[in-house]
């Protein structure tokens, strides 16, 4: 072959490679055309039968040099390309996400800041059992300082033979505690037919962590103009938690509050394993405030100074622990709940360590 027949072939196939990249092109527009169809029908996207009966068609056209194996080769990369192509045009930049807003979500309630300048510390029993018990704690919370407190009144429990909470009562409880000691009330919500009701008593709804992919929990609680505190589930990665939380964003409810509680892992050492990295992964990805339950993750008393200053260090927006007045009596979590004066002395440490003040003094 002369010189000039390799020149010929060649620029034969650069025209050719010209016109398939046309072509693919062509058929790339289409494809997405058709995702932008299927997904206004709520149709998926992605139709193995369809894909069959194309490659099926191909081959049956097939006239070589290339096998018919080959070609079912070369066009399945093809549709697979178009498919990633629609997935890219469907994977719009989540809500939650900081590429979608810079700043920080501020949550204002009863003019406490959640995300804000100022740490916050969640503290109350891990379930609300009578008005008096609240009121200790809620008594005690205001000769610290703090503002806010937290209670279950629906308990999901472990075993269906435990305390399972007070329901309605409790909410009760809480919400005369609020009114009476200016505190924000947080408490945990099950169904999504309680979210209504809820709001009237509560300030903030805590979708604990075995409901984190309760997705009509999540879509219902979207729907309401109410804060959110969204606690990691107990496997969930941090990409299901941020999922999670985009379920609340994307029906309307930006008032999201994020919290790690640890997740389950071989360790024995403790009840969780306190995912310590996920806070600062969670606030450089989302914009969402992000707090740490020492308390659940934790299960341990002794641990529960040193992994809240660990969660401070690490930047979130405050922590989560339970105390109760008497925790030997508790009816939920006995082991990990603190006293009130062991509830003190932490705080007192806290403060020692620079990394918290009492809320109404900015953290220098
Ligand atoms: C709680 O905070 O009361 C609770 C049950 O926690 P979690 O959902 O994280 O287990
Ligand atoms: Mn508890």
């Amino acid at each position: 072959m002369s010189h000039d027949q390799v020149e010929s072939i060649r620029s034969q196939l650069d025209e050719i490679n010209l016109q398939l990249l046309e072509l693919i092109n062509k058929r790339a527009t289409l494809v997405q055309q058709l995702g932008q169809e299927k997904k206004k029908q709520g149709i998926n996207r992605f139709d193995p039968e369809r894909e069959g009966k194309m490659l099926n068609l191909i081959v049956e056209n097939n006239n070589g040099p290339f096998s018919d194996t080959a070609i079912r080769h070369l066009f399945k990369q093809i549709f697979s390309a178009s498919l990633d192509l629609q997935k890219e045009d469907s994977q719009k930049v989540l809500l939650v996400s900081r590429k979608k807003q810079e700043e920080d979500t501020v949550v204002t309630i009863k003019g406490v800041q959640f995300g804000g300048a100022e740490k916050i510390l969640i503290a109350g029993p891990c379930s609300v059992e009578s008005y008096e018990q609240v009121r200790e704690v809620a008594a005690n919370h205001v000769e610290q300082g703090l503002r806010v407190i937290r209670g279950g009144a629906f308990k999901p429990r472990t075993s269906p033979y435990d305390f399972q909470g007070l329901g309605l009562e409790g909410l009760e409880i809480l919400k005369r505690i609020g009114d009476e000691f200016n505190l924000v009330t947080i408490s945990e919500i099950v169904t999504p037919s309680d979210l209504e009701m809820a709001i009237k008593y509560v300030d903030v709804i805590q979708i604990g962590a075995r409901n984190m992919q309760n997705f009509e929990l999540l879509k219902a609680a979207g729907r309401l103009n109410h804060p959110i505190l969204l606690k990691r589930g107990l496997s969930a990665t941090i990409e299901e938690f941020v999922y999670a939380a985009e379920y609340i964003l994307s029906e309307g409810n930006s008032q999201v509050m994020l919290c790690e509680r640890g997740i389950r892992t071989y360790e024995k050492a403790t009840r969780n394993t306190l995912d310590i990295s996920a806070v600062p992964i969670l606030k450089q990805e989302t914009h969402l405030p992000v707090f740490v339950d020492v308390t659940h993750s934790t299960g341990r008393r002794d641990l529960l100074l040193p992994t809240a200053k660990a969660g401070l260090a690490v930047g979130s927006d405050g922590i989560m622990v339970e105390v109760h007045p008497n925790p030997d009596v508790a009816l939920s979590d006995a082991k990990q709940q603190l006293t009130i004066p062991a509830f003190n002395e932490m705080l007192s440490n806290l403060y020692a360590s620079g990394l918290y003040k009492p809320e109404g003094v900015a953290v220098k």
